[in-house]
């Protein structure tokens, strides 16, 4: 029997048949998560990365939610490091000039070559602090959910495997860092928002990034307690009304087609964009270069 399995037995107390019976939480709390090692994060020094307009607010509690986005970008075969500096300084030109917004709006962001880079200024030393620097990425949910870009589109295929092998530990690393729960943290763009974002393939995907995410912090459950677990009612992501203002405008990357801007704020409750690009994320390698 495993370290984990023995554990998982005498924290359940009576074995499989206790395990069913535990709620998620209680289930999360009683395996102690592994703390995987900070994975390599290129820091906005190294990719060159503009000052912000203003520092980003620093919240007092941590992120509830890791929402994993696309960039709708094209799917480069351009896996170098160059190729994702390129891409998080033209993603930063494209949300300060363009959007008009405080600084780049996405925590990290994931290079079709696996690369990880830091986003929003303040984001590692808040993760450290167990605290969210706030990023513009989410309307109306950027005080409580952390934003992980992922270079291309993926409406029908799926990232490359350097791609997902680093957002199982990027986000492995996060959830042990705040305490998270990878089946109810790792949620897509398009469980908040209405938006096609991360895309089909991607979002489809996300089941098994929990999963994977789940064995690196060696709290993944038996078949039985899953199980038990699917049948629990889950509680809404999006609270209506909740009242919570994005910390700063998010007048949205892509308008919708055939749709004005009313009032310089379209992004916040826009419909889907074409191509069901990520209203916090590029405007295509076109408008990015
Ligand atoms: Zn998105």
């Amino acid at each position: 029997m495993s370290e984990i399995t023995r554990r998982m037995f005498l924290s359940a107390g009576s074995g499989i048949a206790g395990a069913i019976l535990l709620a998620p939480e209680v289930f999360a709390a009683s395996v102690r998560p592994r703390r995987p090692r900070r994975p390599r994060i290129y820091t906005r020094s190294e990719w060159d990365a503009a000052p912000p307009r203003r520092k980003a607010t620093v919240t007092d509690h941590p992120p509830d939610r890791i929402v994993i986005h696309h960039t709708a970008t094209a799917n480069t075969g351009d896996t170098s490091l160059e190729a994702a500096f390129r891409l998080s300084r033209a993603i930063q030109r494209h949300h300060m000039r363009r959007n008009g917004w405080d600084d780049i709006g996405q925590h990290f962001t994931v290079s079709r070559g696996g690369y990880i880079l830091e986003g929003r200024n303040r984001t590692l030393p808040a993760i450290e602090q167990g605290k969210l620097a706030v990023g513009a990425h989410v309307a109306g949910h950027n005080s409580r959910a952390l934003g992980i870009e992922t270079e291309g589109t993926y409406i029908d295929e799926l990232p490359t495997k350097a791609q997902l092998n680093a957002l199982v530990a990027l986000v492995a690393w996060l959830c042990a860092t705040y305490r998270l729960d990878p089946q109810k943290a790792i949620i897509g763009h398009r469980d908040l928002n209405a938006t096609a974002c991360p895309g089909d393939r991607l979002y489809g995907y996300l089941g098994r990034l929990r999963e994977d995410v789940a064995r690196r912090l060696g709290t993944v459950r038996s078949s039985a307690a899953r199980l038990a677990v699917a049948e629990e009612p889950q509680p809404a992501l999006v609270e209506p009304g909740d009242g919570e203002e994005p910390a700063e405008p998010e007048p949205g990357l892509i308008r919708p087609v055939g749709r004005k801007d009313r009032d310089g704020r379209t992004g916040d409750d826009a419909p889907e964009g074409p191509r069901g690009r990520c209203p916090a994320a590029g405007d295509g390698p076109e408008r990015l270069s």
